[in-house]
């Protein structure tokens, strides 16, 4: 069975999932193929990607691929882009109807074996605060990370989660959307360029 086949296969946090206000089954959502170039590492599916079974198929994904400079046919192109979050199920919501946290124990069972299924990986783009701990060990607070990201570019962005809730965080911090996406955007072209040019090559 393929690593993907295990991970949809698995039931690891069904009694968990099972005491959520949402009283969900576990509906694992992996997407990704060792010919990627582009790494998502998101925090956990929504509701709405729970039930299209589908990564970033909601209004964040939406404003991620506006980030991104990606259409949804290049974002959902596998051999482009593969989607690792910190848990590849929706964790259910607490009694207010916020998202609970991914549970740890699927990066810890999953994240080490899925990456190395990806040797072909030229960007990584962290988005929110679990990716950056679980991908580079950052702890801090998520704007100090966001604000020193040219540390790691441009082989990894690190990016704020692209949620309605943090429309608040894009207006106070305007040197985003002004300097570090026109970057992002510029090395995701220079990497399907790239792309695009092996495979004429090789053909
Ligand atoms: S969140 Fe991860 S560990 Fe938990 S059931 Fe889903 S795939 Fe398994």
């Amino acid at each position: 069975m393929s690593l993907a086949k295990d991970i949809a296969a698995c039931r690891i946090c069904a009694d968990r999932f099972a005491a959520t206000a949402t009283r969900h089954t576990p509906r694992p959502v992996p997407w990704f193929r060792p010919s990627a170039r582009i790494l998502i590492a998101g925090q956990a599916p929504g509701l709405r990607v729970h039930e299209a079974g589908k990564p970033f198929f909601d209004r964040s994904g939406d404003r991620l691929r506006d980030w991104l400079g990606l259409s949804q046919e290049e974002f959902y192109d596998l051999n482009l882009v593969a989607c690792v979050p910190a848990a590849f199920c929706f964790p259910g919501y607490n009694a207010k109807r916020a998202d609970l946290p991914p549970p740890p124990i699927c990066a810890g069972t999953w994240q080490d074996k899925v990456m190395e299924e990806l040797p072909a990986l030229q960007l990584k783009i962290l988005v929110g605060a679990y990716a950056h701990r679980n991908h580079l060990g950052e702890k801090g607070p998520l704007t100090e990370t966001v604000q020193n990201w040219q540390r790691h570019a441009p082989g990894v962005f690190v990016l704020p989660h692209p949620s309605w809730r943090n429309t608040g965080w894009l207006r106070r911090n305007p040197w985003f959307e002004a300097d570090l996406l026109p970057e992002l955007k510029a090395t995701i072209r220079s990497v399907m360029d790239q792309t695009q040019s092996n495979q004429q090559h090789s053909s």
